[in-house]
């Protein structure tokens, strides 16, 4: 199951993400961490990375997608991944693409997250968190008890200076920019699926895993099917050939064997001579329950064959 996450700033995604790793174990792969994870092991592509970063540049999206094709290469990436925080421009698309079709692991699905501005600012301005013990609250779904007092520990509740709405208006704005290209992208290759971010989390979850159901479980389905449906036609096949064996050796084992009798060893022969008999008693078996009418033709075939 390879996906690639859409969703604004307060969407929830991260946390449908987390949900999803839970359910289907397969790995989160954000590049934010990634980045971080391979500046401080000091790999290779890490290496590059802090220097560009340290000369204040943005990495390249080579080294991005060079960092993901590692992570994607780590053994519980194999049954797939959610990809979260890229790409972010149809470039970065393009080339992942490009990666993902070298791995022979094409994107199956391009899930966003769609929530309205109006709630996502609500989300996002209205966060307020206890400087004393952490809690999180919102002042427009999860308000205090006592405004501006935490539940928990009576500590102050703080607003970060950020999470103003010209700001958060502004984040939007970048986001929308960024997504809605990337958006038509994949709805042009049909992996693009949309589901409403509002709701409790467990029923976001819920639409979510609908679609992932939808999307590529039938397609495995499909897959399965058809590698059921081939099993069971060479199966077919074998017993054909497997009944047709005793038949054909009772015509043709005069031949054969005479060829064979050089070539094989004695007490071979002798074996399989014993097997093609008892072969043609089951057969003759058979030929009596089913057809009384050549029960006299098998016998005398039979007959025929001992006084040889
Ligand atoms: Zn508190």
């Amino acid at each position: 199951m390879r996906i690639v996450l859409l969703g604004a700033p307060g969407s929830g995604k991260g946390t449908q993400a987390k949900l999803l790793v839970d359910k289907y174990k397969i790995p989160q792969i954000s590049t934010g961490d990634l980045l971080r994870a391979a500046v401080a092991a000091r790999t290779e592509l890490g290496r590059k990375a802090k220097a560009v970063m340290e000369a204040g540049q943005l990495v390249s999206d080579d080294i991005v997608l060079g960092i993901i094709q590692e992570r994607l290469a780590k053994p519980d990436a194999k049954g797939g991944f959610i990809l979260d925080g890229f790409p972010r421009n149809i470039p970065q698309a393009q080339a992942l693409d490009a990666m993902l079709a070298r791995l022979g692991q094409p994107l199956q699905l391009a899930l966003l997250v769609d929530v309205d501005d109006a709630v996502l600012m609500k989300r996002l301005t209205g966060r307020r968190n206890c400087g004393s013990c952490g809690a999180i609250y919102n002042i427009y779904f999860s308000p205090p008890r006592t405004p501006g007092k935490c539940d928990h520990c009576g500590g102050i509740l703080q607003h970060r200076s950020d999470d103003n709405e010209e700001t958060v208006g502004n984040r939007l704005k970048v986001y929308h920019e960024q997504t809605s290209p990337l958006v038509s992208y994949y709805k042009a290759q049909g992996k693009l699926r949309t589901v409403r971010g509002v709701g409790s989390i467990a029923e976001i979850f819920r639409n979510i895993c609908t679609v992932i159901e939808s999307q590529i479980r039938p397609l495995a389905a499909v897959m399965g099917q058809i590698g059921a449906s081939l099993a069971a036609k060479a199966k077919a096949a074998k017993a054909k050939k497997a009944a047709a064996k005793p038949v054909s050796a009772v015509k043709a084992k005069p031949k054969k064997a005479v060829k064979k009798k050089a070539k094989k060893k004695a007490v071979k022969k002798k074996t399989k001579k014993k097997a093609a008999k008892k072969a043609v008693k089951k057969v003759t078996r058979k030929a009596k329950a089913r057809k009384p009418a050549k029960k006299t033709k098998a016998k005398k075939g039979k007959k025929a064959k001992k006084t040889k």
